[in-house]
């Protein structure tokens, strides 16, 4: 459930809230938006039978979450999130882009790669460094090498840095070159993972599991928001169907049904769910158009040449042609986005 406090409720009030609850053994986080402060209780609400909370100066109203997931529902912060860094605020009327390649493979790849995504208007620049690979014999990733190469990409081109971990023994090593972790599709119900990264206080791009549904998902978002990280953006990345012309099935609808159900930012990672080059644009731009607050795209110097995702990776043009699209579509859409940047 949440607590709405009475607006001009003091802080001695709010605290008499705070401590009721936490003396039943139950946690308490806190919302505090432009026009509400909402207090989410998490816990055995069973505990809290007999407690007389609706008599509290400082309650404005107690509203039940039925979800099964508390933290993550629009009830608790209705006004949604918005994250701030530096140069680009994610979830507001921006759209985000980010962008690079698959993995790193090489200093003069990320290198060209982030020039190149700066240029067409990306703010974060993507690529694996621990690849979760199907096969065991498949290129793995450069580990510690490629954060470094591309930390040192980002900062020569003013970027901001996303790549995926895999465990939680990575966590701390990523930490000191990143600026959002990316938890993989493969990874997206590896619960000890969630809450180490929920721990750390970093930012998380949290990818759709290739067989979860949305409430299984938000679920997952809860492992980290429970451990007081609200630096959330959900992802959907595609999904496991029947269907075999794509890589997996674009589940769009999951983007306004997120909308719906979450405060926090929602973005959509067309190459992975496409497989190939040639359906990126497409599912790019109804992925803006279904209301997505930004988009994580696989760019390439040389696309076929990629030591992993060689069929879904765009080229520079591709990508630079792409955002010129969505710049002209995003008025339209209420949203803001400048080609270059
Ligand atoms: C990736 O973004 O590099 C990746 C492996 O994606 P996913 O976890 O969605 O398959
Ligand atoms: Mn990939």
């Amino acid at each position: 459930m949440v607590i709405v406090v009475r607006p001009g409720a003091t802080k001695a009030e709010v605290r008499e809230i705070v401590d009721l609850i936490e003396s039943k053994g139950l946690k308490t986080h806190f919302s505090e938006g432009t026009q509400v402060t909402i207090i989410g209780v998490v816990g055995d609400k069973t505990l809290l039978v007999g407690t007389p909370l609706e008599a509290l100066s400082g309650v404005d109203k107690i509203v039940p979450i039925a979800e099964s997931y508390k933290l993550a529902s629009r009830t608790f912060r209705p006004e949604g999130t918005v994250l701030e860094f530096p140069g680009c605020r994610v979830g507001g009327k921006e759209l985000v882009m980010m962008a690079g390649p698959c993995a790193v493979e090489s200093e003069a790849q990320i290198m060209a790669s982030a020039k190149a995504v700066k240029a067409s208007g990306a703010k974060f620049l993507r690529g694996g460094a621990y690849k979760p690979r199907t096969s065991p014999y498949a290129f793995q990733g450069l580990e510690t090498e490629g954060l470094k190469l591309m930390r040192q990409a980002a900062d020569a081109y003013r970027l901001l840095v996303i790549s995926e971990i895999t465990s939680e023994n990575d966590l701390a090593e990523a930490a000191r070159y990143v600026d959002m972790v990316q938890i993989g599709a493969r990874n997206a119900q590896n619960f000890r993972l969630l809450r180490e990264v929920g721990r750390s206080g970093l930012p998380v791009l949290l990818k759709r599991g290739i067989a979860e549904t949305i409430e299984e998902w938000l679920q997952s978002s809860e492992y980290v928001l429970s451990e007081g990280n609200y630096k959330v953006i959900l992802c959907e990345r595609g999904i496991r169907t029947f269907e075999t012309a794509t890589r997996s099935t674009l589940d769009i609808a999951a983007v306004p049904v997120l909308k719906a159900r979450t405060h926090l930012p929602v973005f959509v990672d067309p190459s992975h769910a496409a497989g190939r080059a040639a359906y990126v644009a497409p599912l790019s731009k109804a992925s803006v158009a279904a209301g997505a607050d930004g988009l994580i795209v696989e760019v390439h110097p040389e696309p076929k040449k990629a030591l992993s995702d060689a069929a879904q990776q765009i080229t520079f043009e591709e990508f630079d042609q792409l955002c010129r699209d969505i710049a002209g579509m995003a008025p339209i859409c209420g949203r803001e986005f400048r080609h270059g940047g």
